[in-house]
């Protein structure tokens, strides 16, 4: 009998060694076949499948969140997101959009069904913000990659169609710049009256910086501009930034000083990498140094803060390195409480008095909120509010035409209620 046989007879004769060599080859058959279906998904998904990850830092997140709550998923499972918006009257807006909450969810694009995986990290936190770490992860079976650049530009478009004729206004979070509630409706320029021609000059002035980015690289000038509008309140600083944002097409950063946390080194950094195309608003910059005693008073309650000095604010508005324009707007109400050093020119280039309203723009905001009144009876109304000898912001002749809205008689025959009401 051939040796070969003879082993063969040995094993197929023994009970036991039949069962054993069956088992072995079950599970060798059972783990070839499990790193073969492993390989086989390796290569499935290297060469069928498309993947892309989206960090929460990334511009496109929201923009991404909010497409695919619009398009195509019916999910049940949605997070939401609150945002609100005061508008000038002081009346709050509240909206909620409803975004797939954390977890997996299917939808189809293009004849493609697509996963998202929305994941949260537990143990990671965005520093700047100090919110969960997280990403989205679109998958889908399909090997063309144009399939999410279409996706994400269409999601781009249409946030910003949301965003078109409005102006978005950032406000500091942590050491990061964040939209603040929903985009603004624009405010026209021509519904600021300020006194004759200064608002055609600032606008001027502005455009012609934007317009000269290369003048500046030439000559080694921080390619920035400092503007301050100083006043008694309620003659229209603040509307008219906002209105000259909407002008520009540009975005407001809201900095407020006088808020906690704020150190030299944080507000060099949201200096430096403020949105594109945005004006920097530092509102009432006079108030900033004078609430830093409130941390001289209660100094425990402040421990531990950063602390900006008034030579780190002098520092962030000379530093500003930027290949973009910066455009720094300051408003005060009180100009002789400034520190000369902060609006020496190079750092305010511009200065302007927003005053109390002239003859001038009373008879506009007549004219404005009266359309159908004839010229004379504007001159008229301008007199008769200058005839009272008193200071009149634009504010209070708001306040007197809001109390007589459809009677341009009353407003005339009760100008005196502009300072008893
Ligand atoms: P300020 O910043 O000077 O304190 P605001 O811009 O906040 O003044 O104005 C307060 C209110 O008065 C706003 O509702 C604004 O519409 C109105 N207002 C003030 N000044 C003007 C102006 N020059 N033209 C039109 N509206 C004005």
């Amino acid at each position: 009998m051939p040796i070969g046989d003879f082993i063969g007879s040995l094993f197929k004769d023994n009970p036991y060694f039949g069962a054993g060599f069956g088992l072995v080859g079950i599970g060798f058959a059972a783990k070839f076949m499990k790193q073969g279906s492993q390989y086989g998904m390796i290569m499935f998904r290297r060469h069928c499948m498309i993947t892309l990850e989206v960090p929460k830092i990334d511009k496109s997140y929201n923009w991404l969140l909010n497409w695919i709550s619009l398009h195509g998923t019916r999910t049940k499972h949605l997070s939401v997101q609150t945002s609100f918006h005061q508008s000038e009257t002081g009346k709050i807006n509240t909206n909620f959009d409803f975004v797939p909450s954390p977890g997996s969810h299917f939808f189809r694009y293009k004849n493609t069904w697509i996963r998202v995986e929305r994941s949260r990290e537990k143990q990671m936190v965005d520093l700047q913000s100090g919110t969960p770490w997280e990403t989205i992860t679109l998958t889908a079976i399909s090997r063309n990659r144009q399939l999410f650049f279409d996706l994400l530009d269409q999601a781009r478009i249409i946030a910003l169609q949301r965003e078109e004729g409005k102006t978005v206004m950032y406000t500091t979070v942590g050491a990061d710049w964040r939209p603040s509630g929903l985009p603004r409706r624009k405010r026209p320029i021509s519904s600021v009256i300020l006194d004759q021609g200064k608002s055609d000059a600032i606008l001027t002035d502005i455009q012609e910086f934007i317009a000269n980015q290369q003048w500046y690289i030439e000559r080694g000038i921080p390619y920035r501009r400092g503007y301050l509008l100083y006043g008694p309140p309620g003659c229209g600083k603040s509307s008219y930034i906002k209105a000259l944002a909407g002008a520009l097409d540009y975005s407001i950063c809201l900095l407020n000083l006088s808020k906690g946390g704020l150190s030299d080194d944080r507000l060099n950094y949201l200096i430096t990498e403020a949105p594109e195309q945005s004006i920097i608003l530092l509102e009432d910059v006079d108030a900033a140094f004078i609430s830093r005693d409130l941390e001289k008073e209660n100094p425990i309650a402040y421990q531990g803060m950063g602390r900006l000095t008034f030579s780190g604010l002098l520092n962030a508005l000379d530093g500003v390195a930027s290949a973009e324009a910066r455009i720094i707007f300051m408003t005060t109400n009180y100009l002789d409480r400034l520190d000369p050093a902060l609006i020496r020119p190079g750092r305010v280039d511009v200065k302007e008095l927003i005053d109390y309203a002239t003859e001038y723009q009373l008879q506009q905001m007549f004219q404005r909120f009266y359309p159908e009144q004839s010229k004379a009876t504007s001159q008229e109304f301008a007199q008769k509010v200058k005839s009272h000898g008193k200071n009149v912001s634009i504010a209070q002749i708001q306040g007197l035409f809001m109390m007589h809205k459809n009677s341009p008689q009353d407003v005339l025959a009760n100008t005196h209620q502009i300072w008893t009401s």
